[in-house]
């Protein structure tokens, strides 16, 4: 995961620091663990990061001291390296030839390999991250100008990544050949009222940005200009319209999971609202598992556009029966297995008048190991539900994704290890049914070939290593921070 924000702002007094920011805490559901700025005066990078929440590290303190008219921003989920501080972004190197800051969403596949092509090797590292490791390569890169040596790096680098590059003068998009990840490009106008300077854009554009999701775009008043294509670069610079380089051939493959469940509900991919895509799933599930029940509820949040779809398809009442302390994080993101596992009690109370003596169809987005939601099974039967029946709007998760979801390893995924009924079993529900393949498509009324399915089906499209279990902290291993 993580979110990613670019901001091309000049000649509105510094703000490029605040809208990034701004724009970014839409984002914050990407990654809780870190979150940073990094500004460019037009001569001058300097970042600000610090682990904790946006709200929290980048407050209305903090942003007046971020001066530039240019600004990249990320919120961090950790896929490779610790949760640390030096692991926290955007990157910054001042090389000789050019200073960077980057702020990565994806995962490389093939860091070893490229760790070998670092001169120096992982000692001149001063973090342990694939995106650390990715920034010393452009900076070293021989070539006069970011996009060449961006050009001349990335053809060597594989796996998922959607990145913001600042550089002195510009802001700069990148998205891998398949676009695992989402980018979008929008337009910032000029408030009402606002002058902008004569000869900037020639309209009323004050400026542009870059994003993870459209709802950040929504959140700062800017207008979606389109999607960042598959192995596209997109060159933002103050007084020029944005440029595009291509530099490699497009074969699409955006992470379905986005669609399914990571990306907020408000925001579009595809041409699709995601609430509307995440109804339909509902209704297709509604089809294809149903069930004689007396009330249809979500797993709050993200089950509930899912279970107002199935609630419409099948006729069965919806209710909420789940309440969600809205402060806490997603269970699903935290770092580790135990976090996840105290998550739930702190998260969701059940609401006993609703689920007592109740037959209730509950839909939740997905099952990874199956503790979490064993929890909100015996939350429910503790409270008095009559029967539990579990509808999963995406397909059993057998594979591990190697392309930015922190899924767990092979042996940790209950799919891949249990029969669906086992599954019912282990998480004491009356019955399971999760949504297939077919019923997903169906739903976004998109091909297959536009998405990579991976972690349901195991067609990568791009080749992984098989060393799953130390995968994630292949830079600390080789010698970097210790943990
Ligand atoms: S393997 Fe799964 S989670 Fe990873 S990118 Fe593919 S669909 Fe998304």
């Amino acid at each position: 995961m993580c979110g990613v924000v670019g901001v091309v702002l000049p000649d509105r007094g510094h703000e490029a620091a605040a809208v990034a920011a701004t724009a970014l805490f839409a984002l914050q559901h990407r990654g809780q663990e870190s979150a940073g700025v990094g500004v460019s005066d037009g001569s001058h990078l300097m970042i600000y990061k610090d682990l904790g929440m946006v709200g929290t590290v980048l407050d209305e303190r903090r942003i007046p001291s971020l001066s530039g008219d240019l600004a990249v921003a990320h919120c961090r989920y950790s896929t490779t390296g610790s949760t640390v501080w030096e692991n926290a972004q955007p990157t910054l190197r001042l090389g000789p030839r050019r200073a960077l800051a980057i702020g990565h969403n994806g995962n490389l596949v093939n860091t070893r390999e490229l760790l070998e092509q670092l001169e120096g090797g992982r000692g001149r590292l001063p973090a342990s991250t694939d995106t650390e490791l990715l920034t010393a390569l452009l900076a070293d890169e021989p070539a006069a100008d970011t996009v060449d040596a961006l050009r001349r790096v990335l053809p060597r680098v594989r796996g998922a990544y959607s990145l913001v590059v600042l550089d002195e003068r510009r802001v700069i998009g990148v998205r891998d050949p398949h676009g695992f990840r989402p980018l979008v490009l929008g337009r910032l106008p000029a408030p009402g009222g606002v002058e902008v300077s004569p000869g900037l854009w020639g309209d009323d554009t004050a400026g542009w940005i870059l994003a993870s999701e459209t709802a950040a775009l929504d959140i700062v008043g800017a207008t979606f200009i389109r999607d960042v294509e598959p192995g596209e670069i997109v060159v933002l610079e103050p007084g020029r319209e944005p440029v595009s380089v291509r530099y490699a051939a497009a074969t699409p493959a955006l992470c379905v999971f986005e669609l399914i469940y990571f990306a907020r509900p408000d925001s579009y991919m595809e041409g699709r609202s995601l609430y509307e895509a995440r109804r339909r799933m509902g209704m297709q599930l509604a089809g294809e598992h149903p069930v004689e029940a007396d009330l249809v509820m979500p797993v709050p949040d993200t089950g509930a556009p899912a279970a107002a779809g199935f609630a419409e398809a099948s006729g069965v009442p919806y209710r909420e029966g789940l309440v969600r302390n809205r402060y806490s994080g997603r269970t699903f993101i935290q770092p580790s297995q135990a976090m996840r596992q105290r998550g739930v009690n702190v998260k969701l109370n059940p609401l006993r008048e609703t689920v007592r003596d109740r037959r209730l169809i509950v839909v939740d987005d997905s099952i990874v190991r199956g503790n979490t939601t064993k929890q909100i099974v015996g939350l429910l039967r503790r409270a008095g539900a009559r029967e539990v029946h579990l509808r999963i709007s995406a397909p059993p998760i057998y594979h591990p994704c190697f392309y930015g979801i922190d899924t767990a390893i092979e042996t940790e995924l209950i799919a891949a290890t249990h029969a669906i009924d086992e599954i019912r079993e282990f998480v004491g529900a009356d019955s399971l049914g999760y949504l297939s393949v077919g019923g997903v498509l169906a739903a976004l009324d998109l091909p297959y070939d536009r998405f990579c399915f991976a972690c349901f089906d195991g067609n990568y499209p791009e080749p992984v290593p098989y060393d799953a279990g130390s995968r994630k902290f292949i830079l600390e291993t080789t010698g970097g921070l210790g943990r």
